[in-house]
């Protein structure tokens, strides 16, 4: 059916919304394809809706060409089976908790392992049922710190998640591979550029796991590359092995006076002041100890201290990713730069002058710093290296400190900011960085959520088995918003045909009778011809503000029907690259029904 803007229901804005900054979101909203509702919750207008019904099937095709099947599970949930597997707590304030009349807890979900485990549970008994693959393209519920960029981060948003069910490892590698392919498949047709890159698992507790980043400045995900092949989010790079440094000959320890240098750079400015020698002191020689407080799914908030060398920065993200783990912390825990209220209680950590403390020479500091606070060190502190570092003394800091011979540590992590000609963990070369939005991951999670729910089936010796899983996402409404990013100029949006709105808005440019008939003609006969079809046949609008619609909504194709009429041509527009021709009136159906199957 042609879709008559007359009767349309579209309005199109001329000014952006206050509230967006991403061209993407400026332009959905000024298209007339989303509106906002709250903060990250967004409602979707008739030509929203056909591009996230494309997006959608696109998804859906690619799914059930691996032989996933769809179900569709409520988005309202009970909070028992989040409880049996932890994540009631872990999510913390990112999930939306509710209560009925009755006063029993629910949850909107954040996502949906926990159901799609028990529905198998539920189901199926036997390896022979095995290996099963299902999704659902289903609206999820985040109550996101930072919703942002309007369909970006949202706190509602669609996503098409699936789990496979597998007896075996080697099943679950080759569920992890159709989907990583089928994903692959899914961007391309989305005409969006995508790398996948190693990821941490993370809250999912599993093992295997890659991120499709979509490159792209305005991401907030910084990835790597190195140029012998590798990637991965930043999270997951591992700093290589470092060699221990011998340190027989290395001096003993000693703590001087170091006034007023409470920052890395007054450090190195006092210790070439007071404490000169012949190669001037740079921040690499000195030891920053961050003060961290972890904040745990409960709401604890713990202290612990971060050794990283003074010429890097830390990394809350990286620091977050592992510390609560060492921690003996279950749950995702949420890392902070420590306030002057978290330190009071710790009055053993001079603010400025916080020092790793001596384990084998207290004398040279007189206290005991390490009085229970964990301390953690980056990989670059190896064994061995001498620093520079605090004496836990107001105006004092402790020069020759060698890793391992003077202090210790309770674990080591990844702790600082990857930078541009980091080595790659691998070996293949120095790291640059890049940013991204993360589109899609794919994770084998293992049996963690099986056991939690005790989901086994019998193996072909009779034995119950706890089954394997694995979980894969795509967020689909955040797609809709990234191709609008990737696909747009100071007109507005310029949709990939494979989903656009339309293919073709045919547009009745002027007065008469000749030029509606022969528009709705037109309309008429790409219709039947399988297109889908706008006609623009908006009374009392000027051809110009018309134009400017079509440019401003980004339908691939434009026929303009005006005044060549007269002579038996129409225009026909391309909006990607602007170029515009003649096409004779008998011609131009065959001609654009050419234009929209490439
Ligand atoms: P992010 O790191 O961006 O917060 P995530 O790692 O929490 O995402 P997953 O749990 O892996 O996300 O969800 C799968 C997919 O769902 C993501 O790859 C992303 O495309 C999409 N997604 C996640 N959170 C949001 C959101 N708040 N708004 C829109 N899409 C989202
Ligand atoms: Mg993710």
């Amino acid at each position: 059916m042609v879709t008559r803007l007359s009767t349309f229901f579209l309005r199109t804005l001329r000014d952006d919304p206050a509230e967006a900054e991403l061209a993407s979101h400026k332009l959905l909203v000024r298209a007339g394809y989303i509106r906002r509702a709250a903060p990250g919750i967004y409602s979707w207008l008739p030509l929203g809706l056909k591009v996230l019904n494309k997006v959608e099937n696109i998804v859906r095709e690619e799914m059930n060409a691996i032989g996933a099947q769809e179900v569709h599970f409520p988005a309202l949930l009970p909070k028992e089976p989040y409880e049996a597997t932890g994540r009631w707590e872990e999510y913390g304030d990112n999930i939306f908790r509710l209560q009925d009349r009755r006063k029993a807890d629910y949850l909107l979900a954040p996502t949906h392992e926990e159901m799609f485990t028990l529905l198998v549970k539920d189901m199926y008994s036997s390896y022979k049922d095995l290996p099963v693959y299902l999704y659902q393209i289903q609206t999820k519920y985040r109550d996101e710190a930072r919703p942002r960029a309007g369909l970006l981060r949202g706190r509602e948003f669609i996503m098409k998640d699936s789990y496979s069910f597998n007896l075996d490892e080697e099943g679950l590698d080759e569920a992890y591979a159709a989907h990583r392919a089928a994903y692959l498949k899914i961007f391309e047709r989305l005409s969006l550029e995508i790398r996948p890159v190693f990821a941490m698992a993370g809250a999912m507790g599993g093992s295997k796991s890659e991120e499709f980043l979509h490159p792209t400045e305005v991401g907030e995900d910084t990835f790597v590359v190195s140029p012998g092949g590798y990637a991965a989010n930043v999270e997951a790079v591992t700093t290589p092995p470092l060699d221990p440094i011998d340190y027989t000959n290395a001096p003993a320890a000693h703590v001087e006076l170091t006034p007023n240098s409470e920052t890395i750079e007054t450090l190195v400015d006092a210790a070439n002041e007071n404490h000169p020698k012949d190669t001037p002191w740079t921040s690499a020689d000195t030891l920053k100890c961050v003060a961290l407080v972890v904040v745990t799914p409960n709401g604890d908030r713990e202290l612990a201290v971060v050794g990283v060398p003074g010429n890097r920065q830390a990394d809350l993200k990286r620091i977050e990713a592992t510390i609560g783990e060492l921690m003996g912390i279950a749950g995702e825990s949420q890392v902070e730069v420590a306030t002057d209220e978290d330190l009071e209680r710790h009055p053993e950590l001079v603010k400025g002058y916080i020092g790793p403390g001596l384990s084998k020479d207290e004398a040279v500091l007189g206290r005991e710093a390490r009085s229970g606070v964990p301390f953690f060190v980056d990989p670059r502190v190896v064994e061995g290296s001498s620093w520079i570092t605090g004496a836990n003394l107001r105006d004092h800091h402790v020069f020759g400190l060698v890793a391992g011979r003077d202090f210790g540590w309770d674990g080591v992590l990844e702790a600082v900011v990857v930078e541009d000609g980091d080595p790659a963990p691998d070996g293949s070369g120095p790291l640059k960085t890049t940013r991204g939005i993360e589109m899609g991951h794919i994770f084998q999670l293992g049996r963690r959520y099986a056991e939690a729910l005790d989901l086994k089936v019998l193996d072909p010796n009779g034995k119950a088995q706890v089954v394997t899983m694995g979980s894969y996402g795509v967020g689909v409404t955040r797609a809709v918003a990234a191709i609008a990013e990737a696909h747009h100029d100071d007109k507005g949006l310029v949709w990939p045909r494979a989903v656009a709105p339309a293919d073709v808005v045919v547009i009745i440019a002027g007065k008469g009778d000749e030029l509606t008939e022969t528009a709705e003609d037109i309309a008429g006969k790409l219709d039947e011809a399988g297109l889908d079809v706008m006609l623009d046949d908006r009374a009392k609008v000027s051809a110009g503000v018309k134009f400017r619609d079509a440019e401003l909504i980004g339908i691939p194709t434009t026929v303009v029907v005006g005044r060549g009429v007269a002579d038996g041509v129409v225009e026909v527009k391309d909006r990607a690259t602007g170029e515009a021709e003649n096409i004779a009136l008998d011609a131009v159906v065959e001609h654009v029904a050419q234009l929209a199957a490439r």
